[in-house]
């Protein structure tokens, strides 16, 4: 029946990407619309955890604490760009709003929820498209250098207990076990044994768009200005002029959603927070899994071209210029991780799309019931792609989704 039906799917991340091989899963004809190589944006240059176990935001009542080290410090993984942040004022306060006690413990609440069905959205995709090659297995470990970062960390290690996040404590021995190259000191450790990673997240959006294109996906290669309504369905506005009909309309497009008209994007809190990595080619046998130092807000990763230290949250709005500050704090943060080159072959910024109470978008634009939203997922899109593409998917085709999306509502804004 849905065959009839035409989605348009605006971003072709691994968001956008997601949603489209749900939406032929269940059996809608999809256009796919993106301007640049599908998955090369922020969807390239993560740090690849599939990170179920992620359920802590940004957002934390320390926050109020620890803001001037933070924002002050050389050795802080978090910048603000102060002009910028003057001319945002309501979304730093709405974040600061989000940093109360139970306005965090709420947060941690509804992620923990969604992530517990995070494979129920990745796996059939990972199935689907024959990426389990992609996929590694060998869980993700969190480590303390001091006993203070240990204890600072007591909070979120009981919240994600409740949350019943399955991990095992470790000390300084079984962490050089486990990684023999790490030559930080580590005093604890905690292993999500059960986590994942993505070796090429660039190489799993490429497969995902492949599968597409097998499955009679089309892909318009255009940026979306516009979407304007007819009477029963939806006419998408590109960049050349040309125009697309569609029945209903899906918005991806990461932190730059709210950038296209005519949807009720425009009047969500979405911003951004820009993230960097920094790469080493060919050393990525230094390490079997993915390593957090938590203190330093950075993963250290093994992909398949070299080890990866993404991380950093700076606060400084779409520009494109990379900040010296934030990659020399990861070259800094590296090679105290490991013995490594005083320089990276590769250095990457993203834009992490980010609304002020952490949780992401996902269900119907107030604006419309003809379009739906699926962005805002901030440090966790790889992992929550999929659980989002299946409800997106579920909604357009009339099923009761298999996650309540109240909490994920863009009205919740109002
Ligand atoms: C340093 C760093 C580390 C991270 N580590 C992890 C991790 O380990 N695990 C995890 O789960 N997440 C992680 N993330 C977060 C994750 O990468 C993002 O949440 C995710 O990539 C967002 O995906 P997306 O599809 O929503 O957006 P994007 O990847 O940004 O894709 C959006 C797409 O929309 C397109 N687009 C924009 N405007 C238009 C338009 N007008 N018309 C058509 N197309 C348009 C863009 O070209 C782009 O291709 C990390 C992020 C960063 C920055």
């Amino acid at each position: 029946m849905n065959e009839n039906k035409t989605v348009a799917v605006v971003g072709a991340g691994i968001v956008g990407l997601s949603c489209a091989l749900w939406l032929q899963i269940k059996g809608f004809a999809v256009i796919l619309i993106d301007p640049e190589k599908p998955g090369s944006g922020t969807s390239s240059g993560n740090a690849g955890t599939i990170a179920d176990y992620g359920c802590i935001p940004v957002n934390s009542p320390k926050i109020f604490k620890q803001l001037p080290s933070l924002l002050f410090s050389k050795d802080s993984p978090l910048s603000i760009d102060l002009h910028y942040a003057l001319t945002h004022l309501p979304w730093l306060f709405s974040f600061l709003k989000n940093c109360r006690t139970a306005r965090v413990a709420r947060i941690i609440r509804i992620l923990g929820k969604l992530l517990q069905k995070t494979y129920q959205g990745l796996d059939p995709l990972i199935e689907l498209s024959g990426s389990q090659y992609l996929l590694s297995q060998q869980g993700c470990l969190q480590v303390f250098k001091t006993e203070r970062e240990w204890e600072n960390a007591q909070a979120d290690v009981q919240a994600r207990k409740d949350q019943g996040v399955v991990f095992t404590q470790l000390d300084a021995g079984e962490i050089g076990e486990l990684e023999p190259a790490l030559k930080l000191p580590c005093v604890r450790g905690l292993l999500f044994d059960k986590a994942s990673h993505v070796v090429n997240p660039q190489s799993l959006t490429t497969r995902y768009f492949d599968c597409f294109l097998a499955k009679q996906g089309r892909y318009v290669k255009q940026r979306v200005l516009l979407v304007d309504h007819k009477k029963d369905s939806l006419r998408v506005i590109l960049e050349d002029g040309e125009t697309l009909d569609a029945d209903r309309v899906v918005i991806a497009a990461g932190a730059f959603s709210a950038q296209i008209d005519g949807t009720g994007a425009h009047r969500l809190p979405l911003d951004t927070e820009r993230g960097y990595h920094v790469q080493y080619a060919d050393r990525q046998s230094l390490l079997n899994r993915p390593v957090s130092w938590v203190a330093a807000g950075l993963y250290a990763t093994p992909m398949d071209q070299g080890l990866r230290f993404a991380g950093t949250v700076e606060i400084a709005g779409y520009g494109q210029t990379m900040n010296p500050r934030n990659l020399d704090f990861l070259v800094r943060k590296s090679r105290e991780m490991f013995d490594l080159p005083d320089k990276p072959d590769q250095e990457w910024l993203g834009f992490r799309p980010t609304f002020p109470d952490a949780l992401p978008v996902i269900g119907y634009s107030p604006h419309s019931e003809y379009i739906l939203f699926a962005f805002g997922h901030h440090h966790l899109g790889l992992t929550l792609a999929g659980i989002t593409g299946k409800l997106i998917a579920e909604l357009l085709n009339q099923e009761e989704p298999s996650h309540g999306i109240k909490a994920f509502s863009s009205r919740r804004f109002r």
